[in-house]
């Protein structure tokens, strides 16, 4: 399970999400194919908005933002001859249960559910949101970034250290990266720094520290290729 917790008191970011020994990219390219990294970012426009008013809307907003990430993610996936996941979305306490309902605990907002490969979010998140922080849009992306490293044949569930947190820096970058295709987002300096200080705002041994997601929040924002988001290479010290 991969999950992104949420600090409930802070209304911060938290984390969450998995474990996983990274094999970035999935599997070994055979000589003259194209791998993940040397692709371009995703160039789709998202025109998915937050819609908190009732459980109804703020449940399609979130389907708008993961269908929006399967459209980004599409090419790019194509390209190296995979399939953009398509997951059903589930909100607890008014969806039908999925495999993964009731798994989520108090401080978590959003998981990847392995077993059926669905997206599930709490209805707090739709609490959380303040103006311009575009949690529930980044909680959608990085979770699911976690489907995309699933299908791209990344273990997950492997012990607690520096693969999970290459993992789940990975995803925040990800996440990161999608944000930049919301129609309308100016990505400003002072943007880039107010988004990057709200994930940094927390951190934890599975998510990386303050410093580490603050860091792939900004390099998600900035990347022009998709191996940008490789934490693979990255030195030991940036995915503390
Ligand atoms: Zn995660």
């Amino acid at each position: 399970m991969f999950r992104l917790a949420v600090a409930l008191a802070a209304s911060t970011l938290v984390a969450g999400c998995g474990v996983a020994i990274p094999q970035f990219g999935g599997p070994v390219p055979t000589p003259g194919h194209v791998s993940l990294n040397d692709l371009p970012v995703p160039a789709y426009v998202c025109a998915a908005v937050d819609d908190t008013s009732t459980v109804a809307t703020f449940r399609s907003s979130l389907i708008d933002y993961v269908e929006c990430a399967r459209q980004s993610w599409t090419p790019a996936l194509q390209a190296i001859g995979r399939r953009a996941p398509d997951p059903a979305v589930f909100v607890e306490a008014t969806d039908a249960p999925s495999a993964c309902t009731g798994l989520l605990t108090d401080d978590e907002v959003g998981m990847y559910c392995r077993l059926d490969g669905s997206l599930v979010f709490s209805d707090d998140l739709r609490w959380m949101a303040d103006d311009g922080d575009l949690i529930a849009a980044r909680v959608a992306f990085h979770e699911y970034a976690h489907a995309v490293q699933h299908e791209l044949g990344m273990v997950l569930d492997a012990p607690s250290g520096s693969s999970t947190r290459r993992i789940e820096l990975q995803a925040t970058c990800w996440s990161a990266m999608l944000l930049r295709t919301l129609d309308g987002l100016q990505v400003t300096d002072e943007v880039r720094q107010y988004l990057a200080d709200d994930v940094g705002s927390v951190g934890d041994a599975d998510h990386g520290t303050s410093e580490s997601r603050r860091r792939w929040t900004l390099i998600g924002f900035d990347a022009t290729s998709m191996a940008a988001c490789d934490t693979s290479k990255a030195p030991e010290s940036h995915v503390s």
